[in-house]
Formats: C-alpha cells, sequence, structure tokens
C-alpha cells in the first residue's frame, strides 16, 4: 500500500489543547492501541499478520536489490580481486576503514593490485560511498549484514574474508548498472 502524503503545517497557530500536545497524545497511544490489538488477533489466529514485518530470526526476508549489506571485493574466475588498488574507495570512505597496500603485478604494464585490502567492519557504516567511488566494480555491498562479534578485533576483514565470487554478486552488479546506466563489465573484467 503507498504511503499517505502528509502535510505538516509548520505555521499554524496552536490553540491551548495543541500546546498542551494532549490530543497529538491521545491520537498516538489510539495509533499505536489500533496496531497491537491487530496485531494481537493475527498473531492468536495466525491470519491477518499484515503489521508483523519480519519474524527475525527465524524468518528471513530476501533483501531488495538496493539492499546495502556489508562491503565485499568482487573475485574473479582465477580467484583474484578485480580491484587495481587505486585507492579511490579508500579516499572516498568517511570512516576512514579501509586500508590497502598495492603492489605492482609482474609483467609489462606493471599493473597493480591490493597486496592486503582491509576493511574495519566495526567502524564501517554501510554507506556504500566505497561502491560508488570505485572505477572497477571492484567493491560492491553484499547482502550479508550478520557480522555481530563480542570481538572488535575479529571485525578487521582482509581479503579472505572480503573476496566473494563475481557470479554470486551479479544481482547487485546489474542493480548498479542500471543504477549508473553502465554499459557492462568494467575493461579487464
Ligand atoms: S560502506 Fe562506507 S563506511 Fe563502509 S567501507 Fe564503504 S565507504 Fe567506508
Ligand atoms: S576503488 Fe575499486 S579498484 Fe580502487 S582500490 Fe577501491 S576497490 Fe580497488
Amino acid at each position: 500500500m503507498p504511503g499517505e502524503l502528509i502535510q505538516v503545517k509548520r505555521d499554524a497557530n496552536l490553540g491551548l489543547l495543541d500546546r498542551l500536545y494532549l490530543p497529538a497524545i491521545v491520537q498516538g497511544l489510539f495509533v499505536t492501541g489500533r496496531h497491537f490489538f491487530r496485531n494481537l488477533r493475527g498473531f492468536v489466529s495466525g491470519k491477518n499478520r499484515r503489521d508483523f514485518v519480519v519474524q527475525y530470526p527465524e524468518e528471513r526476508i530476501d533483501p531488495p536489490d538496493a539492499f546495502r549489506g556489508m562491503p565485499v571485493l568482487v573475485q574473479l574466475e582465477n580467484g583474484q580481486p578485480r580491484c587495481v588498488a587505486c585507492g579511490l574507495c579508500e579516499s572516498a570512505c568517511p570512516t576512514d576503514c579501509i586500508d590497502i597496500v598495492s603492489a605492482e603485478l609482474e609483467g609489462e604494464n606493471a599493473e597493480r593490485f591490493p597486496e592486503t585490502f582491509e576493511i574495519d567492519m566495526s567502524r564501517c557504516m554501510f554507506c556504500g560511498l566505497c561502491e560508488e567511488a570505485c572505477p572497477e566494480e571492484a567493491i560492491v555491498m553484499s547482502r550479508e549484514f550478520e557480522i555481530a562479534s563480542y570481538d572488535r578485533a575479529s571485525l578487521v576483514f582482509g581479503k579472505s574474508e572480503l573476496l566473494v565470487p563475481e557470479p554470486l554478486l551479479e544481482r547487485r552488479l546489474a542493480f548498479l548498472r542500471a543504477e549508473y546506466q553502465r554499459a557492462g563489465e568494467p575493461d579487464g573484467g
């Protein structure tokens, strides 16, 4: 059901009752109560459960393609990251939680690759700016969000934790290409 547009009248002259906020409080209690009893009836009867979002963790949802879980690195067929260690994601990250050490691949073109690539997930806020900054579609937001830990040190993820085979990220990559109207895979992909 589409949402209802509510216009807030900020300049309205408030009467005494309005200034006491009593009508708003009663109205809020009424709305909360209505949802509570409708939920209760649905829970007891097993029907009309439309107000239940999801019974996590027993129930799981398939997040939409726009969902931003933890950032991961795209892994090519040869097992290597697509990343060319340009550092743009590192610069774009507002929480400074990406740390890349680049090295040169042997060969005439002296291409670069990330010798180490770490993300401190305890600081990552899943904003997706790294994904936006990457010219290679090498770092993308995954559907993974269950990364809670009692130990902050274990939340520094290296390449072994971050690399995800490209076919598993196809939905997100297709979403990004449509979103940014990209033609397809970047060169060398
Ligand atoms: S999602 Fe945001 S905070 Fe997390 S690594 Fe990317 S840019 Fe940094
Ligand atoms: S922006 Fe992309 S290619 Fe550049 S270092 Fe980050 S992940 Fe690698």
